[in-house]
């Protein structure tokens, strides 16, 4: 597939982990198996957008309390959503 940065086609899907500042910005998380592209061309590896949304959304919306430092992609799609947070609007 081709590269967003270099616009080769030797880019291709992987999963990278991925540090990840949380939206407090005081944080920081280690999410693994996070879906990416990687392109040996420029050997850059990046995530798209839609992804990028889905982590940033999810690290709002979802209580990661119990959660630890260090989590996959999967896992954070997959925890309930903080019903307190949603009452503030963030939907
Ligand atoms: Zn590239």
């Amino acid at each position: 597939m081709k590269c967003m940065w270099c616009e080769s086609e030797g880019a291709f899907r992987t999963q990278v982990d991925c540090p990840w500042i949380m939206p407090d910005g005081k944080s920081a998380v280690m999410i693994k198996a996070v879906p990416s592209i990687h392109c040996e061309h420029c050997g850059i590896t990046y995530q798209e957008d839609e992804v990028t949304q889905k982590v940033e959304e999810s690290l709002i919306l979802k209580d990661l309390s119990e959660f630890p430092r260090e989590f996959s992609y999967q896992q954070l799609l997959e925890a309930p959503e903080d019903r307190t947070v949603n009452l503030f609007g963030f939907l």
